[in-house]
């Protein structure tokens, strides 16, 4: 197994972060050709909460995935907390994602500015798109209460909610009062965490992540044993990461949403040949091929790479 340590800025600031850094790992496979798989959990997690993260990379680089039931996925269209011309624009631009997530409840934001927002991404989009939000748990249980149904009516009709409130027993609270959907995204971060959204029927859609989640075979099990509709997002990686998503959202039974799988544009280069990209809304069900080049452009500084190296060594520790 090799060990490529990657560094890459990013286009926008996002979950607080300004360079996206990574690890490739490159293995040999059975059929005698290279396997590759991305190994990029944040920088702060323990550990422990980066062990499935490599489990989905050795997965990824043994070629261990299941046959694709779709050719291609729809994927949406993130809209920040922006102005509603600026709103309208990014969703024209979004070459053809016929579904928006939009971002609402920026701390300092009120309820009229997202109002503004969701009104533009309706007309941009026309009658038939569809919008869900996204609060990232940042509202208490009575702001979800009174901020759903205005929303609701801004945009003409909510898709869903993802994550009106932090807490899961709120997201439980929440969804048996409002009559939109709520989707769990903030609630599922490892493996126990779809259970027990579940065991407290506290969401209709689960937004599942295919590293943290321990790979695309684990998030299928999750998928059948959790019963709900699935959104597949991404944890803001390169091309090599984002086409486990794609494979996960290929291989489910049924898609009824959109994923959140078009952040490829969110990082400023990228390692493979063809970055996955999207056309007419949709992403193709594609293994990207690695690009050396680009890889020896985006290779981290010595102590970065050192420091991941150390970290992938501990990881691997817990695997075995
Ligand atoms: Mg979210």
């Amino acid at each position: 197994m090799r060990v490529h340590v990657w560094s890459i800025p990013m286009t926008t600031r996002f979950r607080g972060i300004t360079v996206r850094e990574g690890v490739l790992i490159e293995t040999t496979t059975s059929g005698g050709g290279a396997g590759w798989g991305e190994f990029s959990p944040f920088i702060e997690y323990d550990d422990d909460v980066a062990a499935p993260w490599l489990a989905s990379a050795h997965e990824a680089a043994r070629g261990d995935w299941p046959a694709p039931l779709r050719s291609a996925v729809p994927v949406n269209v993130t809209v920040p907390a922006v102005g509603p011309e600026q709103a309208h624009r990014i969703v024209l631009a979004s070459a053809g994602c016929r579904t928006a997530k939009v971002k609402v409840a920026d701390p300092g934001e009120t309820l009229a500015e997202a109002q503004a927002r969701l009104e533009a991404v309706r007309d941009a989009l026309g009658p038939d798109g569809r919008i869900r939000i996204d609060v990232n748990g940042l509202w208490s249980v009575d702001e979800a209460l009174a901020g759903i149904p205005v929303l609701d009516r801004s945009a003409g009709g909510l898709e869903y909610v993802e994550q009106p409130c932090m807490a899961v027993e709120d997201l439980a609270l929440v969804r048996r009062r409002v009559d939109v959907p709520i989707a769990a995204d903030e609630s599922i971060r490892r493996a126990v965490d779809p259970y027990r959204v579940r065991e407290l029927e506290a969401a209709d859609v689960a937004v599942l992540k295919v590293q943290p989640l321990g790979g695309v075979r684990a998030c299928l099990r999750i998928a059948e044993d959790i019963g709900l509709p699935v959104v597949v997002s991404s944890a803001l990686e390169s091309s090599v990461g984002l086409a486990a998503g794609v494979a996960l959202a290929a291989a489910l039974p049924e898609l009824h949403y959109a994923c959140g799988l078009a952040t490829g544009a969110l990082l400023a280069e990228d390692v493979v040949m063809q970055p996955l990209s999207v056309v007419d809304g949709m992403l193709p069900v594609v293994r990207p091929s690695v690009d050396p080049s680009a890889l020896a452009r985006a290779t981290a500084s010595p102590e970065r790479t050192a420091w991941w190296q150390d970290r992938v060594r501990r990881v691997s520790g817990l695997l075995d």
